[in-house]
């Protein structure tokens, strides 16, 4: 994540110029005094438009509690294996997710900061390897006291640990929030899992592709999926066997394992944890970045479907 984009920067910059320019021009036709009032275009549309990238720069210069660092610690297995630098980005990362994101409790769920850190956290971690990348999606998530079901209702037999949508919030219970990093190399991660499925979202539905996937690449990653879902219903893969309902789901929770179990899935799914490094530029085993570049795909970020979507 960064403080600004650099064509965020040089849309708001040209757009304040011809604006404002504009205004200026069309004022001083009437009396030469009123050209200044082109300046006021000029200020609205730097401040909409820089709005985001100030708050960014002041949270990035606000120091992180120490109790926020210790949960990390606690926590986040990766956060003591990342360079001073690596860390100090992640850090970052957390608080600007902590600080733009709206985070809610349904009923009685009280919103503590560790559950908010461990939605934020899922966030940094997701992204560390690709600080030009934002997460698609709405930035807002809604705390469920357990487990609900398709009418977000709580009952005996709701089966729900999470649920993502379409312009809608990230929908996640509690208790599976606070068990996705009491144990952070189980491979079962509600975060991760309903994170990963924003990746997913794009023009054509949630197919499994996520949508940063350059296009080229698109056919070969569907191949892998194709042979490793075979892997899945033949009980060959260290992946559980939701992982064979869909694509979709298949990538979701191959993104949990790929960040709790990296060794193990470097061993027995080499070729899927080659791809995932690659689109994550991360290796999760040593912190390290890596893969290859970001492609030009990058910029269809930030598109969703309709897919409901299940944890
Ligand atoms: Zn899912």
């Amino acid at each position: 994540m960064r403080i600004v984009r650099r064509p965020t920067l040089y849309t708001t910059g040209l757009l304040a110029i011809v604006v404002g320019g504009g205004v200026a021009v069309a004022a001083a036709r009437i009396a030469p005094m009123w050209a200044g009032v082109g300046l006021v275009p000029v200020l609205l549309i730097l401040g909409i438009g820089l709005r985001r990238p100030l708050r960014r720069w002041r949270t990035a210069r606000t120091p992180m509690p120490s109790q926020w660092r210790a949960w990390l610690r606690r926590h986040i297995p990766l956060y003591d294996q990342f360079s001073p630098t690596a860390r100090a980005r992640f850090e970052r990362d957390v608080r600007f997710a902590m600080d733009e994101y709206t985070f809610e409790g349904v009923d009685d769920v009280v919103v503590t900061d560790p559950l908010r850190l461990s939605v934020a956290a899922g966030i940094a971690l997701l992204l560390h390897g690709r600080p030009s990348w934002e997460l698609p999606g709405y930035r807002s998530v809604l705390f469920y006291p357990g487990r609900f079901n398709d009418a977000y209702y709580e009952s005996r037999d709701a089966a729900y640990d999470g649920m993502v949508h379409e312009q809608g919030p990230i929908l996640l219970a509690a208790p599976s929030v606070r068990r996705s990093w009491a144990d952070p190399a189980d491979a079962d991660n509600v975060v991760l899992h309903e994170l990963a499925h924003l990746f997913d979202f794009e023009n054509e539905g949630p197919d499994g592709v996520p949508s940063l996937v350059a296009a080229a690449s698109a056919t070969s990653w569907q191949a892998l999926v194709r042979r490793e879902m075979r892997r899945v219903r033949h009980g060959d893969s260290m992946l559980r066997s939701y992982a064979a309902e869909a694509p979709s789901e298949f990538f979701a929770v191959a993104v949990e394992a790929f960040f709790e179990q990296p060794g193990r899935m470097a061993r027995r799914h080499e070729a899927l944890f080659v791809a995932l490094t690659a689109f994550f530029h991360l290796d999760p085993r040593t912190g390290n970045q890596t893969g290859r570049p970001a492609s030009a795909a990058e910029t269809s970020a930030g598109e969703t479907t309709d897919r409901t979507e299940e944890g």
